[in-house]
């Protein structure tokens, strides 16, 4: 069953007599699959984080309308309707952060998901770490864009690639990696979202417009040249992971 809500805003703390306010966030969780519904429910727990259950989609979009979650994990699959369907339902309205589950390692879908607005996806089976990891960055992500403080502007930096968004450089256990006018964008795109899957279709639309869509094979053309330049081995990155058949994802920053 469901949690009540009176955990979310007090919880004891020590054995001092007196509590302590913590506000933790709060999770939906929307998955038909019993096994996999509690295997979810305990890792979050074990994090602290405040879970809401839900098996179909009917209950999960009032659920999120009633509930206000922080975040959202969405099966693809569910009995009465397509989480596709839940996804654009509640794109209409706000950005709150999705993570889909695709049970089936099926590209398509995937890509759809991210397509129709989704912050992420996860492929069964997964593991505690990489699920923790994915909401981690989609809530931060999602603050980070209703905050002032915007991403674009000054640094980032992961281990020894820097990318200064102002200088329009990047570099590498400080060189300049000597990135083309394109490659720059690419990376400073990718940084820019550091942590989240950027599909293809996006990239290229982004850098080089509508006209040059479905044309993987310059996207892939960039890629090689920046691995390149930025990776010490280009068959095994340390900063732009391949998600093959989806896209690109930029290392977390320090
Ligand atoms: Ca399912």
């Amino acid at each position: 069953g469901r949690r009540g809500s009176q955990g979310r805003l007090l919880a004891p703390h020590g054995g001092r007599g007196f509590k302590k306010l913590e506000v933790r966030d709060r999770i939906l969780i929307v998955e038909d699959d019993a096994s996999i519904r509690n295997f979810l429910r305990a890792i979050l727990e074990a994090n602290h984080y405040e879970v809401i259950l839900s098996a179909t989609g009917a209950e999960a979009y009032s659920l999120i309308t009633s509930r206000c979650p922080d975040l959202v994990i969405l099966d693809l699959g569910l009995p009465d309707l397509d989480g596709m369907t839940i996804l654009k339902r509640v794109r209409e309205w706000t950005g709150m952060p999705i993570v889909v589950v695709s049970a089936r390692d099926h590209e398509r879908d995937k890509v759809d998901a991210l397509d129709q607005g989704a912050d992420d996806y996860i492929t069964k089976p997964f593991g505690p770490s990489e699920l923790l990891a994915r909401i981690r960055t989609a809530i931060r992500h999602y603050r980070a864009a209703g905050s002032a403080e915007g991403t674009r502007s000054g640094v980032f930096r992961a281990g020894g690639l820097v990318v200064d968004y102002d200088k329009h450089r990047a570099y590498v256990d400080g060189r300049d990696a000597n990135l083309t006018q394109n490659e720059f964008r690419l990376v400073a795109l990718l940084a820019k979202y550091a942590g989240k899957v950027m599909t293809y279709d996006f990239l290229i639309r982004e850098i080089w417009g509508p006209n040059m869509e479905n044309n993987n094979r310059i996207l892939r053309v960039n890629m090689a040249n920046i691995r390149r330049k930025v990776e010490e081995n280009p068959a095994q990155p340390r900063y732009i992971f391949t998600e093959i058949g989806v896209g690109y994802r930029m290392v977390e920053p320090d």
